[in-house]
């Protein structure tokens, strides 16, 4: 299960007993799998067993009409993906909808629940491929109570955090873990009061990642070039350059030297 907080890191608050406990079970699942798979660690850019060999539909089975701006915010952090790679998300109005026109089937499809507890925390339960089995994505819903710590500070509004977060979870449901978890990050706020271990094995990190904690620009959502890169090796799209994991680990260690390569 991956948990996130809505922690600006540069805020640090007290952890939870469950929000911990979750966070802690995202490290463990990124160790086993980095054991399992005998990867380099478990890197941001998304492992080839996680990979969706096809469609994923999101869908809302408890929303009702007050969630429908948040479900738009969803559908615009799916487009953000896609606009980026060859990703596909059917956001659907129902559970049992159809996709749309004449597009293929989904391969899957993951149920999004917005919770309305304001000590709640977003999660992902699983990487990529891997919630086909029975998980689910949770997003908080900023937009129904002021939550003061999200969004540096309340700067990007409270459906702008929700498009935030949005970003990052289905960033889990395309199978990125955190870059805040790799040896090369600083011991930033967002990552000690999340609890997660640092893994030994993962060189990869990028400053500028919506999947990193020590980014206080995360909250924008905005995809940073290395994140870019590496949706584009795990989804490549026809006729785009094809790219190499080696060569997003460069711009990611690139842009975090610089701070300056970001995405448009
Ligand atoms: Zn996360």
């Amino acid at each position: 299960m991956i948990g996130d907080s809505s922690l600006d890191p540069e805020e640090p608050r007290p952890t939870s007993g469950e929000g911990g406990t979750m966070r802690l079970a995202g490290a463990a699942l990124c160790l086993s799998l980095a054991t399992l798979l005998a990867v380099h660690g478990c890197a941001p850019p998304p492992e080839k067993a996680d990979r969706w060999a096809g469609p994923v539909a999101l869908c809302f089975p408890e929303a009702g009409p007050e969630d429908a701006a948040a479900i738009g915010q969803v559908r615009k952090a799916a487009q953000t993906w896609m606009q980026n790679s060859g990703a596909i998300f059917y956001v659907l109005a129902s559970c049992t909808a159809p996709p749309p026109g004449n597009a293929p089937p989904p391969v899957a499809t993951i149920p999004i629940f917005f919770l309305t507890d304001l000590g709640a925390f977003a999660a992902t339960d699983h990487l990529g491929n891997k919630l086909a089995a029975g998980g689910q994505i949770r997003l908080k819903a900023e937009y129904r109570f002021n939550d003061p710590i999200c969004g540096d500070r309340g700067s990007v509004g409270q459906m702008g955090c929700l498009y935030g977060e949005a970003v990052h979870e289905l960033g889990h449901a395309l199978g990125f873990s955190h870059d805040h978890v790799s040896v090369n990050a600083p011991q930033c706020a967002g990552k000690v009061v999340s609890g997660e271990a640092t893994d030994q094995k993962m060189t990869y990190y990028d400053s500028q990642s919506v999947m990193n904690y020590c980014n206080p620009r995360r909250w924008s959502g905005q995809l940073s070039q290395a994140d870019i890169c590496s949706v584009q090796v795990a989804y490549p799209r026809r006729g785009d350059r094809p790219r190499t994991a080696q060569e997003c680990q460069q711009i990611a260690a690139l842009s975090s030297q610089t701070g300056t390569a970001r995405g448009k």
